[in-house]
């Protein structure tokens, strides 16, 4: 196929990486003449520009800019397109996307792959990096099945274990699973830095922390604008899990003024129980 990646960085440039090696035409649009120089070089793209234009030929193309700039560019993209050429982007929140891109192009499949690392920019774009991982496409009701088909297959050819739901319910799943870890993660390290009012006693904790406090400040610690990204787009259901997260917090507060230990005891044994279910799929 004819497949065209508009902005060409960890994920555009990834996808790049493996659509290639499967034997398609891959035409990269980015926003840097470096960066489409840097995938022309990589083996990213068998053709790069910064010029929209370039996409006129493409069958499928895949939106991988910044969130904000999803549908923006869509509306620009949109004069340059075959008419039965299909849209989807990679975008990490689905409602927002879905509404404004819909009534712009109705061949538009939205996806999420759901994998990644803490680098960013066409030098990090990895092969493999969707082996394995979950991809999610949220059509809608008008969304054509025909393109969602075409989606379904290449994300699944990319190794990835594809999933179908309604952009709400990925939204409120990915604010359970992503998006309220790294708030917790980050208030968590907030705490800890703010907390303590003795330098020494700061200090010490600082030379003390081991492997559990870096598993658990790691998504906390990560790039800043991914966590601003979650609080600005997936707002309703961040605040949410916030909500209930910071009852669970305040029930164990009161169990632990209480010296109510069987009530820990029963907290921690479900949360023991539970957390194999949530990670399952992990290696
Ligand atoms: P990234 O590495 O920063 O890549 C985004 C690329 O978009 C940049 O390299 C930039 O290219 C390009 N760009 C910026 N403005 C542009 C424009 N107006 N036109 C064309 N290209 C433009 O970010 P990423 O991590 O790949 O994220 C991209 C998308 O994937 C986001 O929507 C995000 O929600 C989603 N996503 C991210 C992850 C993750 O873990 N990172 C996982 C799943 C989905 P230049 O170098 O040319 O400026």
């Amino acid at each position: 196929m004819n497949i065209g990646i508009v902005g060409l960085g960890l994920i555009g440039g990834s996808l790049g990486l493996d659509l290639r090696s499967l034997g398609h035409q891959v035409l990269g649009v980015s926003r840097r003449q470096t960066t489409c120089r840097v995938a022309k070089e990589r083996g990213i793209v068998d053709e790069s520009d910064v010029d929209l234009k370039l996409m006129a030929s493409a069958e499928v193309v895949f939106i991988c800019t910044p969130i904000a700039l999803i549908a923006p560019t869509v509306q620009q993209l949109v004069p340059y397109l075959a008419a039965d050429a299909i849209i989807t982007d990679v975008g990490s929140v689905k409602m927002p996307i879905v509404e404004a891109i819909s009534p712009l192009w109705p061949n538009f499949v939205p996806g999420h792959p759901m994998a990644g690392t803490a680098e960013t920019g066409v030098d990090a774009a990895l092969r493999n990096l969707f082996v394995g991982r979950p991809y999610v496409l949220t059509p809608i009701a008008t969304t054509p099945s025909g393109a969602v088909e075409t989606i379904a297959q290449l994300a699944q050819s990319l190794g990835s274990q594809v999933y179908q739901c309604a952009p709400q319910a990925h939204d409120r799943a990915v604010s359970w699973i992503s998006h309220l870890p790294v708030m917790v993660s980050a208030s968590l390290l907030d705490a800890c830095a703010q907390g303590e009012t003795d330098p020494t006693v700061l200090e010490l904790a600082k030379q003390l922390a081991s492997s559990g406090f870096r598993d658990t400040s790691r998504v906390g610690g990560g790039n800043p604008e991914l966590g601003l990204m979650m609080a600005q787009y997936n707002r309703p259901e961040l605040l949410r899990s916030l909500y209930v997260y910071r009852k669970t917090l305040n029930d164990l507060i009161s169990q632990i003024e209480a010296e109510n230990w069987p009530g820990i005891q029963q907290t921690l044994e479900l949360t023991a129980q539970v957390r194999p279910e949530f990670v399952k799929n992990l290696t």
